[in-house]
């Protein structure tokens, strides 16, 4: 009866803490101090029954989406245009975190379940502030190199006294809610070869736990997999595309898919079709849809050289919650190209279309076209662009195909793209706002460059690199396919919109100068907050987008806020720390401002909000950026122009394009003495592996990481030359001339 004494201990504990006064402190919780017996009931003892009914307990957070449809929605008032410029911090937690934090957290009587960075999970006192208990899953420094997008993760799920959470190495670990006690682990990998990740936060429904994983970006092949929430054996699996056509297909709907496959030995490599996000449960019929990522490798023409739609890659797909057979699937990006994911948030909605009221599913993926369809059929009711759009003209609503722009096809010649892989819309979270007709949106541009790997342009083949990103187009030389480009580059902006979805027009728009801000919430109270990536969170009018209240938390921000009630006192919470997809973009070059993370650094913290809250934000003092004199090496051109292809090929991805740092990673031309006497130890024996800084001995020599080292010298050294005005630009690149 263990567990039974740990939910004992902390029924008694979270009792306590809720009977003290101001300044009492809580007694610890351990493992031995038994009280009197009472019924396992109170701390995370969610069911369907009351997600399906979580309008009738606001002041709670049932779900990730806050409700089965995730319309992210609050109907709590109490903060309202009236009063949110009294809005003031409650209380603050300091998570421990340098990285981004994505979580939204789960809010249940009066306890607060999230994750941070590297998976750790915590429960939280909402009204304190005080921590209950937390988890650290220990995930191995090295999973940091197989993530493409940071050691992040996106919550948990609270179900029926368990909190599941997914491990960034793949494991999917139930706890108990009252103790954080580790229950049962499964391993969600099926080849620790390959480089799976999980981020994302399982959901709970019907006895089950879902769960996808990453790494489409390395080379795998995509899938979701329900357990059974007790005991964590597996229900089902369903792959997203097909494997080796030699071998046995898994179902009919994969031996239907692997015709739309041609010519390519795509599984080699892996396929693609990651499901690293939105999993949704429908209750109206019983199913589970799944936003299903990019191909594997980005380029088609590498994937499926004889063409093809690649099912069920960037798909919308609809599988009985019971058996994980396919209901009907929607493909947003036929062929993809260019990293175009439907991994992003979906909402489910009852709303009149033409006159008729639907079972509705709203997703804006990266592709810029914000889909509705029908929940029960997938017949696409409405695809209008909610951002800038070039790689596509419209979708066809007869064919419910995008028309391609085939100006932009980039296999012979690089070609600017909107949007670029971080897609006008990310895994930021969207609020549906029903009665309004709209959707707040968290949009944006930005483009990419895309070129063709010059490897496979030189000989025709494509090699898989197993502990490599395997995109198919060119990250090594891409620093110079930039600057060779740069005067065509489209302009990069961020937006918040109230959209609507049916009309495909904006009720109002307010442009942010930096691309890549956090998600959104809306309330009943009228107002939509969102975090930005100037570390201000901002209430906006809900009618109008005006600003109501802003608070500068000295950090940036991903993570959507979320609201809950606790004795009719109403909080709003956000994380703070920015990163994720957007490590390789890097220190933004001007008119896009310097993020906050990068001004003061990239503090992870917690901050809840509330009415006359009065706890103060100290300022962090501004990060010093004057970058360090270096002491060049005497190495020829060509061998620091060796240097910058395999920095761009296995470094920039995390220390940023031509070695910027937008702040998150460390930014490797402000490195001191110390650790330029430490570099080949830190790169190629992974003394700084605790960081998520790997040994990278399997890709690189001693000698070409002499070669990077210089590289970042040279880099380090003509960035200082240009802000100490003893230059008026820098070179950038070794490899054009
Ligand atoms: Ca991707």
């Amino acid at each position: 009866m263990r567990i039974f004494a740990g939910i004992v201990v902390a029924v008694v504990i979270v009792a306590l803490i809720y009977s003290f006064g101001p300044g009492d402190e809580p007694a610890p919780v351990t493992d031995d101090a038994v009280s009197v017996e009472v019924p396992v009931s109170g701390i995370g003892m969610i069911d369907d029954a009351r997600i399906n009914n979580a309008d009738s307990e606001p002041g709670n957070w049932l779900a990730y989406g806050r409700t089965y449809e995730e319309q992210r929605f609050s109907p709590l008032t109490s903060i309202n245009r009236e009063n949110v410029n009294q809005l003031g911090l409650a209380w603050v937690k300091d998570m421990g975190s340098s990285r981004a934090q994505e979580a939204t957290p789960i809010v249940v009587d009066g306890i607060m379940f999230l994750t941070s960075s590297w998976s750790r999970v915590f429960a939280i006192d909402a009204v304190s502030g005080e921590e209950v208990w937390r988890y650290d899953p220990e995930v191995p420094g090295e999973t940091g190199r197989r993530a493409c997008c940071d050691v992040v993760n996106r919550g948990v799920a609270v179900y029926k006294g368990r909190v599941y959470v997914g491990s960034l190495d793949g494991r999917l670990i139930a706890l108990d809610a009252a103790t954080g006690k580790h229950i049962w682990t499964v391993d969600t990998i099926i080849d620790h070869d390959r480089f799976y990740t999980i981020t994302g936060a399982p959901r709970a429904a019907n006895g089950k736990i879902f769960i996808g994983n990453g790494g489409a970006e390395f080379g795998v092949r995509g899938y979701v997999t329900a357990y059974d929430a007790d005991t964590g054996e597996q229900v089902w699996r369903f792959y997203t595309v097909p494997g080796d056509p030699s071998l046995p297909f898994e179902n009919p709907e994969l031996e239907a898919a692997a015709k739309t496959w041609k010519g390519g030995d795509w599984w080699e490599i892996g396929g693609g079709g990651t499901v690293w996000n939105s999993i949704v449960y429908d209750p109206d019929f019983d199913q589970v849809f799944i936003g299903v990522g990019n191909g594997s490798p980005w380029t088609r023409v590498i994937r499926s050289p004889g063409g093809g739609d690649n099912l069920f890659l960037s798909s919308i797909v609809a599988l009985d919650a019971n058996t994980g057979k396919m209901n009907w699937y929607y493909q947003t990006t036929p062929g993809d190209n260019w990293d175009y994911t439907a991994v992003q948030d979906m909402a489910l909605a009852d709303m009149e279309v033409d006159g008729v009221m639907r079972k509705v599913l709203l997703q804006a993926p990266k592709n810029g076209f914000f889909y509705v369809l029908d929940r029960s059929d997938g017949e696409l009711l409405r695809a209008h662009p909610f951002a800038t759009v070039t790689w596509a003209t419209h979708v066809d609503m007869e064919t419910g195909r995008p028309v391609e722009n085939p100006e932009l096809d980039y296999v012979d010649k690089p070609k600017w793209v909107l949007p670029g892989p971080l897609g006008a819309h990310n895994w930021q979270a969207m609020s549906v706002d029903v009665e309004a007709g709209v959707v707040y949106l968290p949009a944006q541009d930005n483009p990419l460059i895309f070129a063709m790997s010059e490897e496979w342009k030189k000989t025709g083949v494509y090699k898989r690199n197993p502990g490599s990103m395997n995109l198919g187009i060119e990250l090594g030389a891409l620093g110079q396919i930039f600057v060779d480009n740069a005067a065509e580059q489209p302009t990069q902006k961020g937006y918040l919109k109230a959209f609507d979805p049916l009309t495909g027009e904006d009720k109002w728009v307010v442009e942010h100068p930096h691309y890549w801000n956090g998600g959104v919430l809306g309330t009943e109270g009228g107002l939509v907050f969102q975090g930005d990536a100037l570390g201000y969170l901002t209430a906006y009018d809900k009618d109008t987008g005006e600003v109501l209240w802003k608070f500068n938390t000295y950090t940036s921000m991903l993570a959507p806020p979320i609201s809950f009630a606790i004795d009719g006192v109403q909080y709003i919470s956000i994380l703070t720390g920015s990163g994720g997809g957007d490590l390789f973009a890097g220190e933004p070059v001007a008119p896009v401002p310097l993020p906050a993370s990068a001004t003061y650094g990239n503090y992870g913290k917690l901050l809840v909000f509330k009415i006359g809250g009065n706890v103060e934000l100290t300022a962090p003092t501004v990060v010093d950026r004057t970058i360090p004199e270096q002491t060049l090496g005497d190495m020829s051109k060509e061998d620091i122009g060796r240097g910058e292809r395999l920095f761009g090929a296995h470094c920039s991805v995390c220390h940023g394009l031509v070695a910027r740092s937008g702040g998150v990673i460390k930014d490797l031309r402000f490195m001191g003495p110390e650790k330029h006497e430490l570099f080949n130890q830190i790169v190629l024996e992974g003394i700084l592996v605790s960081n998520g800084m790997s040994a990278f001995d399997d890709l690189l020599s001693t000698e070409d990481t002499e070669r990077v080292h210089e590289y970042i010298r040279h880099r380090s050294h003509e960035d200082r030359e240009v802000a100490l005005g003893n230059s008026d630009a820098a070179r950038l690149t070794w490899l054009g001339d």
